[in-house]
């Protein structure tokens, strides 16, 4: 089974959060280990790791549970979603030029299953309706021209091929010309290898590149290398700048460091793995479905998608009026005081503050000079004391800097706190929704 020790290292997890009520910071903790570890054995690199077990841990004590879903079932979501996300979410599709021949130009090392790619990627177009031609960049090895000839041949797409004494970028672009004048909708371009990156297979890249302007630069890289395949996709989008990888032996027992890194090191998607030897063993790189597979838990993901859905349906609005009152801090009294005032009605914020019923004209007037002392005391306030109107009311001493730095009485400041916090009880209150949001009691 592919990724089957990663599978079975987050399967450990799941198991630690049995019989648990919720998600809380303290039972999330060894689960959390247990995905540190499996993903670090998957060979995913360590950047990544941290990465992705601080925004699942963010997400997981973060977010409400759903009701009917058990948490570890949740926690299983949970991964999924950071999973897909670390993959690049969506499929990244082949790109084709709007006008001429598409032109692929295929990199890698030696190995890798570029030569293979070649021909699976010209039978893959060939099943969406798209005319390929093969070209024999690769002059180095006699045996790589021959075998992409006979590669060719078995999935009925002709090959370009100068031998062995003319330069790649020349061959490549003498291709190019070919399939224009055959109408051939697609060019790929097969180039040589090294065993490592070095100077000269950079340069005729680069050469290459220039001569026929592709459409699409895919760095083929092997599943095997794991992480060391992602560092290769960086090096090669800073050397020659590719468009994505092509991930091969994703079948082998790799152990999926590759097909979960390379998207988050170095920025560039993933568009097709290689899934066998046969020339139909190549597809587009699903996200969803990669994750899905790693997670082998097809059945707790859409139950919890589902559950998720009833539960959208029924509190999409009761669960909005919460965080907003929740959340109601000094910006948001800000902005909406400000809004209000523009609208040159006052009345309904000035409605919410305590003490004032009816509303007269002279009273507008007041209510307007009242909101200009209070944003001269919210314009002293730090980013912090904004969102968190808390702090002002645990501490007298930042209620009197506040104070003396906005040039008003450290009462004004206290009311200022009290109000705002009668304001998110009075908000609850129209909201409909009862429950929290009790008026702290100012410290002294
Ligand atoms: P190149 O040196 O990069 O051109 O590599 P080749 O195309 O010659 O492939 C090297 C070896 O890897 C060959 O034996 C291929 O059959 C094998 N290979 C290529 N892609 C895959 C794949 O997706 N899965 C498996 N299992 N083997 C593959």
């Amino acid at each position: 089974e592919m990724f089957g020790q990663l599978t079975s290292g987050l399967e450990a997890a799941w198991t630690k959060l049995k019989g648990e009520d919720v998600l809380t910071k303290e039972n999330i903790a060894e689960p959390m280990r247990d995905i540190r570890r499996a993903l670090l054995e998957a060979d995913v690199s360590l950047p990544v790791v941290r990465r992705f077990v601080q925004a699942v841990s963010e997400q997981a004590v973060g977010v409400g549970l759903i009701r009917g879903v058990r948490p570890d079932q949740q926690l299983v979501k949970i991964v999924n979603d950071e999973l897909v996300k670390l993959m690049g979410g969506e499929v990244s599709d082949l790109v084709f030029a709007k006008s001429g021949p598409t032109v692929i130009l295929l990199a890698g090392l030696q190995g890798v299953g570029k030569t293979t790619v070649c021909a699976k990627l010209a039978f893959y177009l060939k099943k969406l309706g798209k005319s390929c031609l093969l070209v024999a960049g690769d002059v180095y090895r006699p045996a790589a021209i021959d075998q992409l000839s006979i590669l060719g041949e078995q999935v009925g797409v002709p090959v370009y091929k100068e031998g062995t004494d003319v330069k790649p970028s020349q061959i490549a672009r003498n291709g190019l010309e070919e399939a224009k004048k055959k109408k051939i909708d697609v060019v790929i371009v097969d180039t040589a290898g090294r065993l490592q990156i070095d100077k000269s297979m950079m340069e005729e890249l680069k050469e290459v590149k220039k001569a026929v302007n592709p459409t699409e630069v895919l760095l083929v890289v092997d599943a095997m290398t794991g992480q060391e395949a992602a560092a290769l996709v960086t090096t090669f989008n800073i050397e020659i700048g590719i468009t994505g990888a092509i991930l091969t032996k994703l079948d082998g027992d790799s152990r999926g460091g590759a097909a979960l890194s390379v998207r988050e090191v170095s920025g560039k998607p993933i568009k097709l793995v290689g899934r066998g030897e046969r020339m139909e063993d190549l597809e587009p790189f699903y996200p969803d479905r990669m994750a899905g597979r790693i997670l082998g838990m097809g059945d707790v993901l859409s139950f919890v998608e589902k559950a998720q859905e009833v539960m959208k349906q029924e509190d999409a609005e009761e669960l909005q009026k919460k965080i907003m009152s929740a959340k109601f801090d000094f910006n948001d009294f800000l902005k909406q005081t400000r809004a209000v005032a523009k609208m040159g009605s006052m009345s309904r914020v000035i409605g919410m503050i305590p003490g004032m019923g009816k509303v007269t004209p002279s009273q507008i007037r007041e209510a307007e000079k009242s909101l200009k002392i209070m944003e001269s005391m919210i314009n002293v306030m730090t980013d912090e004391e904004r969102e968190k109107p808390e702090l002002l009311a645990e501490s007298p001493t930042r209620r009197k800097r506040i104070a003396s730095e906005s040039g008003k009485t450290e009462q004004q400041v206290s009311q200022l706190v009290a109000q705002l916090f009668q304001m998110r009880v009075r908000m609850k209150n129209l909201l409909g929704v009862m429950e929290g949001g009790s008026i702290p009691a100012l410290n002294n």
